[in-house]
């Protein structure tokens, strides 16, 4: 997959933009937001629409910090936070499990972090013991899937989780290359990720995912190349390339990466093209925003049909479900609202243990959010918008509603990044390396927004 892009396009369209796992994106959202808004959504969904539901649950603890770090975290080694924290993600469970009926089957599961594995397989098991009391998940036909760190997996983790219902994995993998390793401070050798990779094999997940990380300190093609022969050696069926995130204003501990170590742009292209040629020659299908799948996988398959979607976690294939985030700083997306868990672990501890749902921030969505939420997703999904249709549901006609946008687009169509056809707009393949700068075309906040670095730059 080669892009051909100028330098002078790279300089054009390498600037801060959102990565729209949510639209309005979260600085938009307010820090008044009540509990009791979150509970009316919770209702309306209820009475209305009777949707399954996702659960996601965050485990923040790590053992040690990774400098590119993003997610949030606790960085201790006590297993008996851990403990207390399981404690209280069953007293969450608990206060959710009697606000959502049982008939709201649950179809999927996601465990992230922090690090996941990090909770000991009787940890797991009463955390297993609180979810099943309260809801309904289907391991039959459901996505239960853990995002484990290689270097905190035991066997006897895997096993467990697997007998609990797991059936998919998330490895953390970056970068193989120990001088970029010991640079972002995870040293994490090719033999141990690979042992417990084939340990993960052997007990039979239905589906194994593989992060990597372009853009860390010292990173070269030549070494990111070595990185990415280990990977489709190893055949796993997804494969997340993220473009790392160098925000210092946002998690402070990313000043320990120096900026001068980072890749320049140009290289970072030229990384980019490597991954969209090695990938696609392996046979791995693009599915958009740093994201490979097998032509087989699930999140192929869905976008083929038209029915991938992208929330908090990234792509997923369960668009019709509510999202309910569980545990410190989760984010829920039920109908029309986005609501945010306390973000700090005492605060959130203490409203849970006093039974209020720890609501501290969130947002409702305007008729014209949704609308530009719609066309948003459809971009990042489907690499292409329905100009005939996407608008149905709302009663409105995009080229009218979108007018001043369109004339907009007119100049990324010039660039090569996009066509503009009489029914859709489609993106070309150089138009997808710039996907966030065409969906920002369609957010409404970023023409009002306070001039500052609130996001990472879009190359
Ligand atoms: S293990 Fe994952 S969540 Fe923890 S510090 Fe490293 S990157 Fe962040």
């Amino acid at each position: 997959m080669t892009y051909g892009a100028t330098q002078e396009l790279l300089r054009k369209y390498d600037r801060p933009g959102p990565r729209y796992t949510s639209y309005p994106t979260a600085p938009v959202w307010k820090s008044g937001f009540t509990p009791e808004e979150y509970q009316q959504a919770i209702d309306r969904s209820n009475r209305v629409l009777a949707k399954p539901l996702s659960l996601y649950f965050h485990i923040p603890f790590c053992e040690m910090l990774c400098y590119f770090c993003g997610c949030s975290t606790i960085i201790s080694r006590d297993k008996g936070k851990a403990a207390d924290y399981i404690d209280v993600l069953g007293a969450e469970i608990a206060l959710l499990g009697k606000r959502f009926p049982k008939s709201r089957k649950v179809v999927q599961l996601h465990f992230g972090g922090g690090t996941p594995s990090s909770l000991t397989p009787a940890q797991n098991r009463v955390l297993f013991s609180h979810i099943n009391r309260w809801f309904d998940v289907d391991y039959q036909e459901g996505e239960i899937s853990i995002e484990i760190d290689p270097r905190h997996a035991s066997d006897d983790y895997l096993e467990t989780v697997r007998e609990l219902g797991v059936n998919r994995i998330s490895m953390g993998v970056q970068d193989f290359d120990p001088v970029v390793q010991k640079a972002v401070n995870r040293i994490q050798p090719v033999e141990l990720t690979e042992k417990v990779y084939r340990k993960v094999r052997e007990l039979g997940f239905h589906s194994i995912n593989i992060d990597l990380i372009y853009g860390l300190p010292f990173q070269t093609v030549k070494g990111f190349e070595k990185t990415l022969d280990e990977i489709i050696r190893m055949s796993p069926d997804r494969l997340a390339i993220f473009n790392y995130a160098h925000v210092p204003w946002l998690k402070k501990h990313m000043v320990l990466i120096r900026e001068t170590d980072l890749p320049r742009p140009e290289v970072k292209f030229e990384l980019m093209e490597l991954i969209g040629e090695k990938l696609t020659k392996a046979g791995y299908v693009y599915i958009g925003m740093d994201h490979f799948a097998k032509p087989e996988d699930e999140l192929t398959r869905a976008q083929a049909n038209r029915t991938l979607y992208r929330n908090f976690q990234g792509y997923t294939t369960k668009a019709q479900a509510d999202l309910v985030g569980i545990g410190v700083t989760s984010i829920s997306m039920v109908g029309d609202v986005y609501a945010q868990n306390e973000k700090n672990l005492p605060d959130y501890q203490t409203k849970v243990l006093t039974g209020q749902i720890p609501t501290h921030r969130g947002y409702r969505l305007s008729k014209d959010d949704q609308i530009r939420r719609s066309v948003i997703t459809r971009i990042m999904c489907d690499l292409e918008v329905n100009r005939v249709h996407v608008l149905d549901p709302f009663g409105e006609e995009f080229d009218h509603y979108f007018a001043p946008e369109l004339q907009e687009l007119e100049g990324f169509a010039q660039d090569g990044l996009l066509e503009m056809k009489k029914d859709r707009i489609v993106l070309t393949p150089l138009g997808r390396i710039f996907m966030r700068n065409i969906a920002m075309v369609f957010d409404v906040y970023l023409r009002t927004a306070p001039k500052g670095p609130l996001f990472s730059r879009t190359l």
